[in-house]
């Protein structure tokens, strides 16, 4: 969104303008709770990327949650194999609304070189998914352009009139 707040010059005082999409999208996308979703090799880059080097504090998300009821964006990073698959959907179905998943690297995104009976191809198939990552493994850098990636698409959300799900029903 291009113009999140405006400010008048005429008015006397700290005074900004703004609109409630605006301000409820710039407070979520500035402090996403991660749900880390490690599952195999990937989840070492996702673990680096929250480490003192890559910093991904800079960016509001390094309240790294392990309870889905406090959690915003779940990072599926590693291989799903059907037998974590349903765990992982059981994971997702708890975290509140609004929530976002982001699929770091190959596997997540399509089982990446896992074409077996025993991995699912894509988290996709089960939870819908904002932003896939490339890589095997992504490198930090790349998370890091990928959580951007997330904060822009919740930049144009509609957060009041198209909320997803359960906020949907609690506002009507
Ligand atoms: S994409 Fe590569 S590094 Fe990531 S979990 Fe799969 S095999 Fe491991």
């Amino acid at each position: 969104m291009s113009t999140q707040a405006a400010y008048d010059s005429k008015i006397e005082g700290n005074i900004i303008f703004t609109k409630v999409d605006a301000a409820i999208n710039w407070m979520r996308k500035n402090s996403l709770w991660p749900m880390p979703m490690g599952l195999a090799c990937c989840a070492i880059e996702l673990m680096a990327t929250g480490a003192s080097r890559y910093d991904i504090s800079r960016f509001g998300a390094e309240v790294m949650r392990f309870s889905p009821r406090q959690s915003d964006v779940m990072i599926v990073a590693g291989t799903v194999t059907y037998k974590m698959a349903l765990a992982v959907k059981r994971i997702w179905d708890q975290m509140p609304e609004p929530k976002w998943c982001i699929a770091m690297g190959a596997c997540a995104s399509s089982g990446g070189m896992y074409r077996s009976y025993a991995v699912l191809q894509g988290i996709d198939q089960l939870i819908p998914v904002d932003v896939y990552i490339s890589g095997c493994p992504p490198r930090p850098e790349a998370l890091i352009e990928g959580l951007l990636r997330l904060q822009r698409k919740i930049d144009t959300e509609k957060s009041l009139s198209e909320q997803k799900g359960e906020l949907t029903a609690a506002l009507a």
